[in-house]
């Protein structure tokens, strides 16, 4: 099969298309025929050397991915060949998403429903995992309550504003371009501001009747976390989410209001968690709550292409590779 590789950790261009032999699934394994692929952020930290888990060297990028299966393994009674699927994570160390076949443990493959496309299902894992983990199982977010996505206009902010809307939240969504802004408003975003914009926090304060926002999930820590703690509102709860570098923060913003900030990363998340949350989106996709918003898809020989992409500001959904 045709697959990306990274032989030596670097910039885009050790993005390279190889010929590599075809996967084959050992006892409660699947091969996943790869239709779409999700790119996202982490992939090029990892790809840069710059992560804290690192995969042997040479690796196939990549985790999210949607497509039909290919053949199962034994013991494996959940799927037949050609069903629908979308994969959680594909045994990284030795075969990634960003291939015409990816090799998976079963319980990390769900069914993908009919209404949604390869591309958008390639779009859900850990866009749509984050999103909800931040929002419900750090945050414990509650109807009624406001919640800010600061950074709502990429995959990950686009999925909490949706997921946010049906759980009955008021949401205020970020973006820097009018694009952006639009796309967050279409998902239902209450009120959508510009975070480029010198005063947009102060409106935000207005917005909400210097209430604050209950919970504020954060996609840019190192530029944001002053200003979440300045118009968090009392009890509330900032997720950090995104960080690209360090900042200097006054911590007895959050005493007075009694304020926590929770780190979170995906991969934190238990077998029994990731189970939850997958059930939640399998729901929300099928009843079409869920609407994973393809920006661009690009053929997988332009992997480096992309990686370029999902770094540069102006986010609209996710950048997907088709292989
Ligand atoms: P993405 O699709 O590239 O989107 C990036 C988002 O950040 C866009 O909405 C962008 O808005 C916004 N942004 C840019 N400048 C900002 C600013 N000054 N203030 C607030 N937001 C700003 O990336 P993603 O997939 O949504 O991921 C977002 C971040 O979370 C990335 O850093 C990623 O690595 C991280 N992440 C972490 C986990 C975890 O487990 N902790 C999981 C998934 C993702 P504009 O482009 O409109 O300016």
């Amino acid at each position: 099969m045709k697959a990306i590789r990274v032989h030596t950790f670097g910039g885009s261009e050790v993005l390279q298309l190889d010929d590599v032999p075809d996967p084959t699934p050992g006892p409660g394994q699947v091969v996943v025929r790869v239709r779409a692929a999700g790119v996202n952020p982490v992939d090029t930290y990892v790809r840069s050397g710059n992560y804290a888990m690192l995969p042997t060297l040479p690796y196939i990028p990549g985790n999210d991915c949607a497509g039909v299966i290919e053949t199962v393994g034994e013991g494996v009674t959940r799927f037949k060949k050609g069903d629908r699927v979308y994969v959680v994570r594909t045994t990284t160390q030795l075969s990634g998403g960003y291939a015409e076949l990816a090799l998976c443990d079963a319980p990390m493959v769900h069914t993908l429903p009919a209404n949604v496309s390869f591309s958008q299902g390639a779009a859900v894992s850990v866009p749509y995992g984050t999103a909800y983990r931040g929002l419900h199982h750090k945050a414990h977010a509650r109807p009624g309550e406001t919640l800010l996505v600061h950074g709502a206009s990429g995959g990950v902010g686009v999925a909490a504003v949706q997921l946010a809307v049906a759980h009955g939240m008021t949401v205020i969504g970020t973006a820097g371009t009018e694009r952006g802004r639009r796309l967050v408003q279409e998902h239902g975003a209450h009120q959508v501001l510009d975070h480029t914009a010198p005063d947009y926090l102060k409106k935000l304060m207005e917005l909400t009747g210097n209430h604050g926002a209950d919970v504020i999930l954060e996609m840019l820590a190192n530029v944001n976390l002053q200003k979440d703690i300045d118009v968090v509102a009392r009890f509330g709860r900032i997720v950090v989410i995104g960080n690209r570098g360090t900042i200097e923060i006054n911590p007895r913003g959050t005493m007075g209001k009694d304020a926590a900030i929770f780190g979170l990363a995906l991969w934190n998340a238990a077998p029994e968690e990731m189970a939850s949350i997958h059930a939640a989106l399998g729901g929300g996709l099928a009843n079409g709550t869920l609407r994973p918003v393809v920006g661009q898809e690009l053929p997988l020989k332009e992997a480096a292409r992309a990686h370029e992409a999902v770094l540069k500001p102006g986010a609209y959904g996710k950048i997907i590779l088709i292989p």
